[in-house]
């Protein structure tokens, strides 16, 4: 999981049982309460395989054994992406959905179709950017890149829909 300089880029991707223990490893050690309404919430992100959006996962979480307010769904939802374990995007419709990550500074190729989030450690992309910019005197002080579109299993399984007919 680790390791890449910051001068590589290499790919990553997370299962999603590794992400549950993660994240649930990150609260016991300390970042928030564990609570059974959190865990049960943590557990029903590992289970999902597509992009999700606030307010689809406070509807499905209110109907869980936890009966979860919304207000604690959407609190859940931000305190994991300020701490790193769900990146947001802005969906080809232009609403906000979530993906599962890591916490660090990574870049993102999301499937908007499935929700496949492949992790980019490190920035070495932007390499021929930043050389051009400076170029014309910019000085970049930050950046953020987040990439979608089709995974390969998503790419193929269009591909024979149009083909097929
Ligand atoms: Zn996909
Ligand atoms: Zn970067």
């Amino acid at each position: 999981m680790t390791g890449a300089h910051h001068s590589d880029s290499s790919i990553v991707t997370i299962s999603a049982p590794d992400w549950e223990r993660l994240v649930v490893e990150a609260c016991r050690s300390g970042q928030i309460r564990l609570t059974k309404p959190r865990r049960a919430m943590i557990a029903w992100i590992a289970g999902q395989h597509a992009l999700f959006s606030t307010e689809a996962m406070a509807a499905a979480v209110a109907t869980l054994p936890e009966r979860i307010g919304r207000a604690t769904a959407y609190r859940m939802v931000e305190h994991l992406r300020e701490t790193g374990w769900l990146s947001r995007i802005r969906t080809e419709r232009g609403v906000y959905a979530y993906a599962r990550t890591l916490p660090g500074h990574h870049h993102h190729a999301i499937c908007t179709r499935c929700g496949t989030t492949l992790i980019i450690e490190g920035c070495a992309a932007l390499d021929t950017l930043y050389a051009l910019l400076e170029t014309q005197g910019f000085v970049v002080q930050s950046h953020i890149l987040e990439l979608t579109g089709r995974c390969q299993r998503c790419r193929i399984a269009e591909e024979a829909r149009t083909f097929g007919g």
